[in-house]
């Protein structure tokens, strides 16, 4: 039978080697998933906008600049920013340290009505054993 789950381990963000795409190691049906070590001081080589996908970035160690339709503001450990599709948006690292970020890329309103865990989600009504 097919699991139901699947599992990625880096051991710890800095094993992060440029970047990643994970939807299909992790078979992700509905989103895509990439993880990014940006190297101290790196720059995007180019801006990006997108026809259909929303993009959520978590930022998960080190100090950069993001940008969205030319408004630039900073980032770091801890931020989450959600782009729409139009957004024209770049990050770069402006720290001493690299800087590791997560991207989940999925199609804007597709969530709908599912949004809300209690209609979508089932709680089973068991002890969690462990
Ligand atoms: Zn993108």
């Amino acid at each position: 039978m097919e699991k139901n789950y699947a599992v990625k381990q880096f051991g710890s963000w800095n094993n992060v080697e440029g970047k990643v795409f994970l939807g299909e190691a992790l078979g992700l049906t509905g989103a895509q998933l990439s993880v990014q070590k940006l190297a101290p001081q790196e720059d995007a080589p180019f801006l990006h906008a997108h026809k259909r996908h929303e993009e959520v970035y978590l930022i998960l160690s080190g100090k950069g600049e993001y940008q969205v339709d030319g408004e630039v503001f900073p980032v770091g450990e801890g931020t989450l920013i959600r782009v729409a599709p139009a957004g024209v948006r770049a990050l770069r690292n402006t720290g001493d340290e690299p800087l590791v970020m997560c991207c989940i890329q999925y199609q804007a309103g597709s969530f709908g009505e599912a949004d809300d865990f209690m209609v979508d989600g089932t709680i089973i009504n068991e002890p969690v054993k462990w």
